[in-house]
């Protein structure tokens, strides 16, 4: 007797065991009918699926495949996997909560039988693998995002010197032009369509942060203000422009044209999306982000600047949305779309931290709103740029540029300006060229990436051989892949490609006139 009554002891200790484990367990555990209903769950499930007791969701869900799974298609794999093997391994599927999101979810499950092999029911486990699809998804993003800044990286470097060769002969014949004539008004052309196109690859190089940037602090209303037209030449006539501006100031760290450049490629696609015309509306406002927002993002809290842009066009669904911030991801037919406009807005928005967010609903509309940081002191703000008049000199300069195209056009302005030239291909050529003339040379103005020797080496050992001698680089790129190949960006006289003839000339005069001599380079 007595022993019997210890083997029922033992029998309920390893019962009240299993329970424990089933009631405490983090992974959903769950025993399911045939027919699609819950015949056991353990609270971990309910909690899963958003309810507040394995009773009620036994309760509330009557159709399991229809109630939890999002996609019918996936739910019928899991049946056919169940009917022919018998068991899902890791089988990954998105399925609703009690208050309608979504989550994602990963199935171990297999087919209990009868004796004579009849199917009884469904029994295993569930685990929410919401955070980890979330984390893959950004690392396959980053990824993505990382390749073509590589691809746009190389490109880039082409593109500007070919932009400034564009660019320079545009202001060779405006400067010859005159102002008013016919001429001038197609160069003018040519020169903001190369402008833009500068701007592009600029912001290609920024949202793959392959550059570094010049910011500064930019009043948002004004800045949108300044390319409302240029908005509305975009969306043309059928599509109603509205905008609304928040009362206080909105300023912001950013760099120069991103606001621009976010806005037309929100409003370009805004336009491919409402064919037969419609509205885009576009607001600003003050924020406070905070909690559940910032908790999505896993940002910063404090105040931002929103920027609202919403449009009444087709809208998308879910599938479309989750692909939009791709690169090279679109809709388009061949030759309209590039997949490219988001992308860079993507990367306009995190270079400067701030947050995207997109609602759209099929048929309905679309609304992006980006959020900026606002800056902490709002001081100054952009101002609008003045035609200044352009000075040469007589001075001698050596040009050394391996791009036959750029050199050309850098020389051909300096000699038009008075300068004296003496071209080199290289740095090796530099070097030479600048042997045999050594105490006529005024200025040096040095491509960074040469090949034999780069303009750093050419400039190191040029300087060897007087000390007192003053450059100016040139370079496709800044900031950290010029600090890669050993050239900081601290008190270096740098000028950008595409080079910008006035810009250009304007920065020669100003070294060559600067008597204090020049900051020592690579210390
Ligand atoms: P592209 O415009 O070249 O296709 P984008 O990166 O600008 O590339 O946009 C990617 C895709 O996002 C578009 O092809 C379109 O399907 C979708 N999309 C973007 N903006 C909207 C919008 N306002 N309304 C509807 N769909 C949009
Ligand atoms: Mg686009």
């Amino acid at each position: 007797m007595a022993e019997k009554g210890s083997v029922e002891e033992a029998l309920t200790q390893a019962e009240e065991k299993y329970r424990y484990i089933y009631e405490n367990a983090v992974e959903g555990i769950f025993q399911i009918s045939l027919d699609g209903r819950f015949i056991g769950a353990n609270p971990a499930l309910a909690r899963i699926h958003g309810f507040d007791s394995p009773d009620e969701l036994i309760r509330r869900v009557t159709n399991i495949g229809k109630q939890l799974f999002v996609s019918g298609k996936r739910r019928d794999e899991y049946l056919r996997l169940m009917e022919t093997e018998g068991f899902a391994r890791d089988f990954e599927v998105q399925v609703y909560c009690e208050d309608g999101s979504v989550q994602w979810v990963s199935l171990n499950a297999r087919v209990v039988r009868d004796k004579e092999g009849k199917a009884l029911y469904h029994e295993g486990i569930v685990e929410s693998v919401t955070e980890r699809k979330k984390l893959e998804a950004q690392l396959l993003h980053a990824q993505k995002m990382e390749s073509i800044g590589t691809l746009a990286g190389g490109v880039a470097h082409d593109f500007n010197n070919i932009l400034t060769t564009v660019m320079g002969y545009c202001s060779l014949i405006l400067m010859k032009a005159g102002p008013g004539t016919q001429t001038t008004s197609y160069v003018n052309q040519i020169m903001e369509a190369a402008d833009r196109a500068s701007a592009l690859t600029q912001n290609l190089l920024a949202f793959s942060r392959k550059q570094a940037m010049a910011t500064k602090p930019v009043d948002l209303n004004e800045a949108i203000k300044v390319v409302e037209k240029l908005l509305r030449r975009i969306i043309g006539e059928d599509i109603e422009l509205k905008t609304s501006f928040s009362q206080e100031r909105l300023v912001v760290v950013m760099g120069d044209g991103q606001i621009a450049q976010l806005l037309m490629n929100l409003a370009t696609n805004a336009r491919d999306a409402m064919p037969d015309g419609g509205s885009l509306s576009i607001k600003t406002e003050q924020v406070h982000l905070s909690g559940e927002f910032m908790k999505a993002y896993d940002g910063k809290e404090g105040a931002y600047a929103a920027i609202e842009v919403s449009d009444t066009g087709n809208g998308m669904d879910e599938r479309t949305k989750d692909q939009i911030f791709d690169p090279f991801f679109t809709t388009k037919e061949v030759g309209k779309g590039t997949g490219l406009g988001l992308s860079i807005v993507y990367g306009i928005v995190h270079q400067n931290k701030g947050y995207v967010n997109v609602t759209s609903q099929k048929g309905l509309g679309t609304t992006f709103t980006t959020y900026f940081p606002l800056a902490e002191s709002a001081d100054s703000t952009v101002s609008i740029q003045e035609k200044e008049e352009l000075k040469g000199g007589s001075e001698v300069i050596l040009v050394a540029e391996d791009n036959g195209d750029v050199r050309q056009i850098v020389t051909t302005v300096l000699r038009d300006f008075g300068y004296t030239v003496i071209e080199a291909v290289d740095g090796v050529d530099a070097v030479e060229k600048f042997n045999e003339n050594r105490e006529g040379i005024d200025l040096l103005l040095l491509d960074v990436i040469m090949p034999r020797k780069n303009g750093k080496e050419a400039y190191i050992e040029l300087k060897r051989i007087r000390p007192d001698i003053r450059a100016v680089f040139m370079s496709g790129y800044t900031g950290d892949i010029l600090s890669k190949k050993g050239i900081s960006r601290e008190g270096v006289p740098m000028i950008s490609k595409p080079i910008v003839i006035e810009k250009l000339l304007k920065q020669i005069r100003e070294l060559l006139d600067a008597r204090s001599s020049q900051l020592s380079l690579f210390p």
